[in-house]
This record gives structure tokens, C-alpha cells and sequence, in this order.
């Protein structure tokens, strides 16, 4: 299975796609993740992506594009793959295109996981993550039974930094101006499965799994 996860900052892809990379057996691949680690080894890549996430800008397209295409040529990804949070430009859309084809392979679909801009901006402000095994909890909505500690690692529960109201908004308008246009894109190539990101996560990953039931 070949599959996109796209939709707005705090949608649940990542929440989502924990689950699917376990059903469908395949690695899961977010270019945000690549780069949150690449900034806490301090590499080059990371010291430079620093800068745009911070601000809540994206990354340019060569620096992330070639991430990508280093990653999918790895072995995992010969029995499939879910990309999450990539692409996010129309030109990392064609790029993409273009990596497929030179890997002798094509996408089964493009899940798009909708949400009103509230639903987000709530979702977002109160996001907690574990800093080791990486488990999604919410102050309010999903409280870790211990304060600051995940449940299941004991790991330490952080904020990403880029979640501030502030940044969130300019993530939002960055994802109205570069990334909602690529729905177009992929409505063309007729692959598009449109899913309610505002329900819980194993209802969002039931409906994609059951809509996927004929791929
Ligand atoms: P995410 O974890 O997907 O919300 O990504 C966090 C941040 O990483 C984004 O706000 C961007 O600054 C950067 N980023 C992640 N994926 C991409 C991408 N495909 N293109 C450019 N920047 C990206």
C-alpha cells in the first residue's frame, strides 16, 4: 500500500497514521518527524530547517525533496510506504511524481483528512507528545494519567515549539496558500478519499481503512 496522508496542522495525520503503518504493515514517513530529528542531532539539514519551522514557514522544496527521495529508496519502502505531512507544495507534488516513476512504482491513494480551523487551533494548543516514543496526548482531551509523563514509556511529555497560537495561525495560512491547492492536484489523478479529521482516531482510521477496503 502506497498511501498520502494530507490535511491541515493538527488534523491527526500523525495520530492516524501510528495505526496505519501497523495495519497495513508499511513504514511510516513524516517529513516533519524527519526533521524534528535532524534538529535534535544538530545536523546541517536540521540547523537549517530550524529556521523555517520556527516560524511556522516550510522548509524549502530542494532541502525537503531530497529527503524524500533518499528515503523511499530505502528497502522498507519496496513493500509500501505512508508519507505524512509530505507533499506539501505543488512543486514537491511533481517531484514526487517524478521519484515514483523512477522507482517503477505509483500511489493507491491520497487520504485527506478534513477539520474545521477551531477543532484545529484547540487541538494544537493543548498537544503534548512523549520526547521518546513519540505518543500524541492532549492537556484536556487526552491527559496523560501522570502529569508530564507518557503512559506507556514513561518518557517526558513536551510541547512542540511550533505549536504556540501564534505560529499555528501562520501554519494555517501556509497550509491555505501552498498545500490545499495539491487537492486539486490529486483530484485530477482521481485519488483523493476525503475523511473526517474532527471524530477520534480510530473512528478516522476505521472509515480510511474500510474506504481503502477495495485497494
Ligand atoms: P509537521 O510535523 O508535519 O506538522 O511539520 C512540522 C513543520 O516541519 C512544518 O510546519 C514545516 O515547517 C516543516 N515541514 C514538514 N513537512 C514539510 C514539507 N513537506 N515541506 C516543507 N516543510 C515541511
Amino acid at each position: 500500500m502506497r498511501l498520502i496522508l494530507m490535511g491541515p496542522p493538527g488534523v491527526g495525520k500523525g495520530s492516524c497514521a501510528e495505526y496505519l503503518k501497523t495495519h497495513y504493515d508499511i513504514p511510516h514517513i513524516s517529513t516533519g518527524e524527519m526533521f524534528r530529528e535532524a534538529i535534535s542531532k544538530q545536523t546541517e539539514i536540521g540547523i537549517l530547517a530550524k529556521v523555517y519551522i520556527d516560524q511556522g514557514k516550510l522548509v524549502p522544496d530542494d532541502i525537503t525533496n531530497e529527503l524524500v527521495k533518499e528515503r523511499l529508496k530505502l528497502d522498507d519502502c519496496k513493500k509500501g510506504f505512508l508519507l505524512d505531512g509530505y507533499p506539501r507544495t505543488i512543486n514537491q507534488a511533481e517531484k514526487l511524481d517524478k521519484i515514483l516513476v523512477g522507482l517503477n512504482t505509483k500511489l493507491d491513494a491520497v487520504i485527506n483528512l478534513v477539520a474545521d480551523y477551531q477543532v484545529l487551533v484547540e487541538r494544537i494548543t493543548g498537544r503534548l507528545l512523549c520526547s521518546q516514543c513519540g505518543k500524541v496526548y492532549h492537556i484536556k482531551n487526552m491527559p496523560p494519567k501522570v502529569e508530564g509523563v507518557c503512559d506507556d514509556c514513561g518518557g517526558s511529555l513536551y510541547q512542540r515549539k511550533d505549536d504556540t497560537y501564534e505560529t499555528i495561525m501562520k501554519r494555517l495560512k501556509v497550509y491555505e496558500q501552498q498545500t490545499k491547492p495539491l487537492l486539486e492536484y490529486y483530484n485530477e489523478q482521481g485519488n483523493i478519499i476525503n475523511i473526517n479529521g474532527a471524530t477520534t482516531v480510530s473512528v478516522s482510521v476505521n472509515e480510511i481503512i474500510n474506504k481503502l477496503g477495495g485497494y
